[in-house]
C-alpha cells in the first residue's frame, strides 16, 4: 500500500522548522505532498507561486516530495489525491490545543483521515513564519532560519 501523507500550510515562507519536519516525513511516508493554501491574506510576504518555486528548490533533493497549492478544505484536498495522512508539526502545548480539534474535525470530513504529529526539533521550537515575516519587514535579517539563507 502506498502511504501518502499531505503536509499542509501556508508556508509563507518555508522555514527550517518546515524542512525538518517534512525531511523527516519524507522517512516515515512513500510520498508527501506540501499542500501551500491559497487562502488570500493581505499579510502574505511570498505569493503562492514563489512559495511553490521555495518550497520545490529546498527540497529538490528528496525525491518522495512534491509541491502543490489548493483552495478550500485540507480534507478535501487530502481526499482527492487518496493521501490517508495528514503531517501536521507540533512546537508546543498551545500547537496541540489548537491542532487537535482540528485533527478531530477533519478525520469527520475526510473518513479515515489520520492526522500525524511531529514534535519540532529542539532549536526550532520558537520558529513560525508570522515572525520571520516581521523580522524582514522590519529590514532584519532571516538568513538563519531560512533555507536559503
Ligand atoms: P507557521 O506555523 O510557521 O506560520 P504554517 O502555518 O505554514 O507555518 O505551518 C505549517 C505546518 O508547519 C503546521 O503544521 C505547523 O505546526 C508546522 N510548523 C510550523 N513551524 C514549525 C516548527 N518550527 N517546527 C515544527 N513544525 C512547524
Amino acid at each position: 500500500m502506498n502511504r501518502l501523507a499531505v503536509f499542509p500550510g501556508s508556508f509563507d515562507p518555508l522555514h527550517l522548522g518546515h524542512l525538518d519536519v517534512l525531511r523527516r516525513a519524507s522517512g516515515l511516508f512513500d510520498n508527501v505532498i506540501v499542500a501551500i493554501g491559497r487562502n488570500t491574506t493581505k499579510s502574505a510576504l511570498y505569493s503562492v507561486e514563489d512559495r511553490l518555486a521555495m518550497v520545490e528548490k529546498a527540497c529538490a533533493d528528496i525525491p518522495n516530495i512534491s509541491v502543490e497549492s489548493f483552495t478550500g478544505l485540507t480534507a478535501d484536498f487530502c481526499r482527492s489525491r487518496g493521501a490517508r495522512y495528514l503531517v501536521r508539526g507540533l512546537r508546543n502545548p498551545s500547537d496541540a490545543d489548537y491542532e487537535i480539534p482540528i485533527a478531530h474535525m477533519n478525520a469527520q470530513l475526510a473518513e479515515g483521515l489520520e492526522t500525524v504529529f511531529l514534535l519540532t526539533a529542539p532549536q526550532y521550537s520558537m520558529l513560525r513564519s508570522t515572525i520571520v515575516r516581521e523580522i524582514h519587514r522590519s529590514g532584519g535579517d532571516i538568513k538563519q532560519w531560512v533555507p536559503w539563507g
